[in-house]
């Protein structure tokens, strides 16, 4: 098999999953408790949050876990939006955010909020100058991603978080999902208010993710129950998840210029490749954008065709991104970069990893050469 789909998802490593397990048989109170397998369950999650605070320049910050970024996001875009109401209903995000923030930006235009969505240029990058001429003294919330997880593309965070520092009352989420293990992630530096993380993208398991939580600022909780994780996330928590996603954190951060510097390889080998077939447009682009994904458009051949012919040959990558890829139309992150609707329909994405080798990208050349002569 040859996977090249790992911003779907990415496989678990041996050292998280033996952590899961030794976590699961070993330490299985309720971190809630007052007793003593209470304590040393709500120890190991300290000890999870502090490991996963150190690694992203977060002291200042809380962890709150949760079942996947998707939830992480809910929460903090309206935990700041119910929690402010009263302050303001400007909020601001792009046209091209993974849907588990453009859709929450969607429910809540819809209940009554303002919301600006900002465009992006044709490497799908927003420009900052558009983002300052947008904010308002109602502004309570922008949520921009680190890297997008169609193309690639790097927003511009840095700046973002300069200019926002300037506004103190507005709440600056970032969607890290994408950038976390391969490009430099440093909240406090950066100027992040609110962070969203996915450990099923960091070979972590799958159900587990967190917020990051500049201290002192407020969130109104989205499930309510028990006090668990500073009353923003009520139930019992998983605390073997929690130790296996501080470990998945480790491991891919400890690794990230290695692995960056060898994945920017197989990205130009792969780029090289991809570039003789006049039927293959590059949508990734150049500048500014994560060599992990490299995303492309057929010309004169469905998306799925494709991607069925490579599955012949155990070869897997997406048509477009997990979320969105059983749906045939446009992609929106392809319309809002200006394609037009062959090229947003017959969209492609691969991805790669440090587990990538250079072998497999030249088996994959080898069946693309027979694939493009069958579809012709
Ligand atoms: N944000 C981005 C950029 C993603 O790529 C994904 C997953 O595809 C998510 C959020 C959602 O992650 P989860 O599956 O943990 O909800």
């Amino acid at each position: 098999m040859i996977y090249l789909d790992y911003t779907s998802t990415t496989p678990v490593r041996d050292e998280v999953l033996e952590s899961f397990i030794k976590t699961t048989k070993n330490f299985w109170g309720n971190p809630s408790s007052i007793h003593k397998l209470g304590l040393i369950s709500e120890n190991l999650l300290t000890m999870a949050r502090g490991q996963m605070k150190d690694l992203i320049d977060a002291k200042n910050y809380e962890v709150i876990f949760t079942g996947s970024a998707t939830e992480a996001s809910n929460l903090a875009i309206k935990g700041i939006c119910f929690q402010n109401a009263t302050r303001g209903k400007h909020i601001i995000t792009t046209l091209v955010e993974h849907p588990s923030v453009f859709n929450t930006f969607k429910q809540l235009e819809s209940e009554g909020y303002e919301v600006t969505f900002l465009q992006v240029d044709k490497d799908g990058r927003i420009n900052v100058e558009d983002l300052e001429k947008s904010l308002r003294d109602d502004t309570i919330l922008v949520s921009i991603m680190y890297v997008n997880n169609e193309i690639g593309t790097i927003m511009p965070i840095e700046e973002i978080g300069e200019i926002l520092s300037k506004f103190p009352k507005i709440a600056y989420h970032v969607d890290i999902v994408q950038a976390l293990g391969r490009l430099p992630v440093r909240l406090a530096d950066m100027q992040i208010d609110l962070a969203t993380l996915s450990a099923h993208k960091i070979y972590g398991l799958k159900g587990s993710g967190a917020l990051f939580i500049k201290k002192g600022l407020m969130l109104k909780p989205q499930q309510i129950g028990g006090s668990q994780e500073f009353n923003l996330r009520a139930g019992t928590v998983d605390v073997p998840s929690c130790v296996a996603l501080a470990k998945a954190m480790r491991l891919i951060i400890e690794d990230i210029d290695e692995n960056y510097k060898y994945v920017k390889r197989l990205n130009i080998q792969l780029r090289k490749i991809l570039s003789n077939y006049q039927q293959i447009v590059i949508n990734s682009p150049i500048e500014n954008c994560s060599p992990f994904i490299i995303n492309c458009s057929l010309r004169g051949i469905k998306s799925e065709t494709f991607v069925h012919a490579f599955e012949k040959s155990k070869i897997y990558f997406s048509t477009k991104s997990a979320c969105s890829s059983k749906k045939n139309e446009p992609s929106r992150i392809l319309r809002a970069i200006g394609l037009d609707e062959e090229l947003s329909t017959n969209e492609i994405r691969f991805s790669l990893s440090h587990l990538t080798t250079s072998q497999e990208i030249i088996t994959f050349e080898n069946t693309l050469q027979e694939v493009i002569k069958e579809l012709k």
